[in-house]
């Protein structure tokens, strides 16, 4: 839901606090808000709206970003989240894309990227795959366009061990029922590391333990992640 930007101002301050931290918009809060499709208590930042993956995503992408000068670098964000689109714009050259122009700064399909290869030294495509009926096309552009010893952070949502995915499926009720979403075309599995390994990506699991101290789980709200995957070529 969008808020007009005041009303979250005022939100963001009443909430101030010292028992939650937001790492991506830097500040604390005394609450965070209901959150996930479960709706479950302090999750969402108020300010930047972050849930629990885009914050341990973030902690996993300061060390990548610590360890090379970003300054001039490219990072293609797609189908953005605000919250990780404004600290990500003042370290890269940064372009978002999305099928939709005005969610973005340029409309694309990333089936088919109208760029030359190795055109970024980083991507950011979060949930997207799992609305793609042909994910490995996106997943081999991607590739393609990514440039040698650069990442990228491809997730989707998981449930258990293999992907359940029938294309012949089309009806929004059913998807919704299979897939978790109307929109959602399948449900990944952790099998999905072999999609992303065949198209030539090498998958590095980054645990929640290597990236935050336990007594710091709470405050940051990291409770439902346990990992990050970040993708090299
Ligand atoms: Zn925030």
């Amino acid at each position: 839901m969008l808020l007009n930007p005041l009303i979250k101002q005022v939100r963001s301050q009443l909430l101030r606090g010292d028992r939650y931290y937001c790492p991506l918009c830097d500040r604390h809060f005394r609450s965070f808000l209901v959150g996930g499709t479960d709706r479950r208590p302090h999750v969402r930042c108020p300010n930047c709206d972050s849930l629990e993956r885009h914050r341990l995503l973030w902690l996993a992408l300061q060390s990548v970003m610590a360890a090379s000068n970003t300054k001039g670098q490219k990072l293609l964000h797609v189908a953005p989240e605000v919250c990780i689109a404004s600290p990500l714009k003042t370290q890269y050259d940064y372009l978002s894309v999305d099928m939709d122009p005005a969610k973005a700064m340029q409309q694309m399909d990333i089936c088919q990227i109208p760029l030359p290869g190795e055109s970024f030294d980083a991507i950011i495509c979060n949930h997207v795959l799992e609305h793609i009926p042909d994910d490995m096309k996106a997943l081999h552009e991607l590739y393609r366009v990514l440039k040698p010893n650069g990442w990228a952070s491809i997730q989707v949502p998981m449930v258990g061990e293999e992907t359940q995915e029938d294309l012949t499926i089309t009806d929004p009720s059913m998807r919704a029922r299979l897939y978790g979403q109307s929109d959602h075309v399948r449900q990944y599995g952790r099998d999905f590391r072999q999609r992303l390994e065949s198209t030539g990506f090498q998958v590095a699991i980054i645990l929640k333990s290597e990236l935050v101290q336990s007594e710091d789980l709470k405050k940051l709200s990291l409770d439902c992640e346990s990992e990050v995957w970040l993708c090299h070529k």
